[in-house]
């Protein structure tokens, strides 16, 4: 069995996460030797944009929201400012679907309160959350019941329940508040209210002579490239080919006499002081199932929910009302397969043709293991049947791209933060093993940068 040459640190995975760990160690540690080994034939896991006929597909993510310095950073970094798009600033409007009608989402209190998203009963609810009860003490509350408690039953239903389902995939009864929204919970505990939260922080904003908010809400503007967010991949690619091997994927790791072996699937190996695991949870959880069951279990219990991209492009002249927004969500209540619609034509430039419209669709999450089962052909069927009946369009989609995720979104449910402990508390038994990824800390491009960064910048204390 043929050895490879031994590194100082040896990363899996070539998606977002990995790439960042390979360029911060390669910043932060330019003495050190390190190889990045990727399973598939292509780098980027996740994001991929297929250019099609002068449509553009993003397969998996779209866009990063800027608030996150790193990320800017790292753009900077891969001399990929000039290429960055930020969303159209005049589509800001978002909808809810509720009884068949696409709803808009109020903006401001105002709006909010002449909206017809919600009953008068359950907007008047909502104006209640400075008087909602506290937390109970001690619990690991679900984002609905947190939802239900602070702005009531409605509002959690039509307002929490689909804006979690378009993040997470997920089902807001089943996931953990402190480990999807640690904000939210924070703002809780300092302000006692979300609303008295909000204001104080909009006027410091405001003293600072920031303006907050746009296509994304207060969260950050949505940015991807010019032609798509594989652009970012692209820029890897051209800054570090040297340190990538593809074609490559990892089988079990061992301990070896100065770190750990790493053994592929072609029968080679390699070994290394450092090892960061930057694969999925779940296969990381193979990888280190011998070396340790303990800390496998413990990758292993963080679940997945699959979730399927439909990329529908239509000749403007199909659709019958104007497609002037974000986009719009539907919560689970309405019983639609359709998770939500994102008008990427309208938010980035040259998604579509001149004339074309480009409609990106999720089904799946959650609450619909049994989707990434279904056919192209079923798939189709039933998100174009449903967008006819939302949005009025008629006749066929022109172009159709269909992109599967069987592992899609790594669902931060009650009791993560325990799980993550227990992984914390492995990793540190074994030592100069590390994890980074969407499954861990959060599962936004932000996130997976952070982290990233995080465990390359705690290697310098090793090496
Ligand atoms: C449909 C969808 C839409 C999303 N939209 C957004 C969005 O708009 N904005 C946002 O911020 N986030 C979004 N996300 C989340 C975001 O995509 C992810 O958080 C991020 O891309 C995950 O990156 P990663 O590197 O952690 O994992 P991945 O992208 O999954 O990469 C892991 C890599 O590990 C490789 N690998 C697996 N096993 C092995 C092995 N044995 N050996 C070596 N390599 C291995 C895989 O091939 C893969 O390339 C979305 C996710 C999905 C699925």
């Amino acid at each position: 069995m043929p050895t490879l040459e031994s590194k100082d640190v040896v990363i899996l995975g070539g998606g977002i996460s990995g790439l960042t760990a390979l360029h911060y160690v390669r910043r932060l540690h330019p003495n050190l030797s390190v190889l990045l080994c990727e399973a598939e034939n292509r780098l980027g896991g996740t994001i991929g944009t297929d250019q099609v006929e002068g449509y553009s597909f993003d397969w998996g993510p779209n866009g990063f929201l800027d608030r996150e310095p790193l990320t800017l950073e790292l753009c900077h970094d891969l001399g990929l400012q000039e290429k960055i798009e930020r969303a159209n600033p005049n589509v800001s409007n978002r909808f809810i679907l509720r009884g068949n009608r696409l709803r808009s989402v109020p903006m401001s209190p105002p709006k909010f309160l002449t909206s017809d998203i919600l009953s008068v009963r359950g907007r008047m609810r909502v104006m209640l959350e400075p008087f909602s009860a506290s937390r109970p003490e001690g619990t690991d509350e679900s984002i609905y019941d947190f939802g239900k408690r602070r702005i009531g039953k409605e509002a959690a239903d039509y307002l929490i329940q689909p804006m979690v389902s378009g993040v997470y995939g997920g089902m807001a009864e089943r996931l953990s508040l402190q480990s999807c929204f640690p904000v939210m919970r924070e703002m809780e505990d300092q302000y006692g209210s979300l609303f008295k939260a909000m204001i104080s922080k909009a006027r410091a904003a405001r003293k600072r002579g920031e303006k907050s908010g746009g296509p994304s809400g207060p969260g950050g503007w949505l940015t991807s490239f010019e032609g798509g967010l594989y652009r970012l991949i692209e820029g890897f690619e051209a800054n570090y080919s040297e340190s990538i091997r593809v074609d490559c994927p990892a089988t079990q790791v061992t301990r070896s006499d100065t770190g750990y072996r790493i053994e592929f699937s072609s029968g080679e190996t390699e070994v290394a002081k450092n090892l960061i695991l930057a694969t999925p949870s779940n296969r990381a959880a193979e990888i280190v199932s011998e070396l340790s069951p303990e800390l496998s279990k413990a990758l292993g219990a963080i679940d997945y929910a699959p979730i399927s991209v439909i990329c529908l492009g239509y000749d403007a002249g199909q659709i019958r009302d104007a497609v002037n927004g974000f986009g719009f969500l539907v919560p689970k209540l309405e019983r639609r397969r359709l998770l939500g619609s994102i008008w990427t034509s309208s938010i980035f430039r040259h998604r579509a043709p001149e004339g074309k419209v480009q409609f990106r669709c999720m089904v799946g999450g959650d609450g619909d293991h049994d989707s990434i089962k279904l056919s192209d052909e079923e798939l189709i069927s039933i998100v174009t049947g449903e967008l006819s009946e939302i949005m009025a369009v008629s006749g066929r989609p022109e172009m159709v791209r269909l992109y599967r995720w069987k592992h899609g979104i790594p669902q931060f449910k009650i009791g993560h933060i325990d799980r993550m402990a227990e992984i914390d508390r492995q990793l540190e038994k074994l030592g100069g093993i590390f994890v980074t990824g969407n499954a861990y800390h959060g599962i936004g491009l932000n996130d997976c940068v952070k982290q990233s960064f995080k465990v390359a910048s705690s290697l310098s204390s090793l090496v």
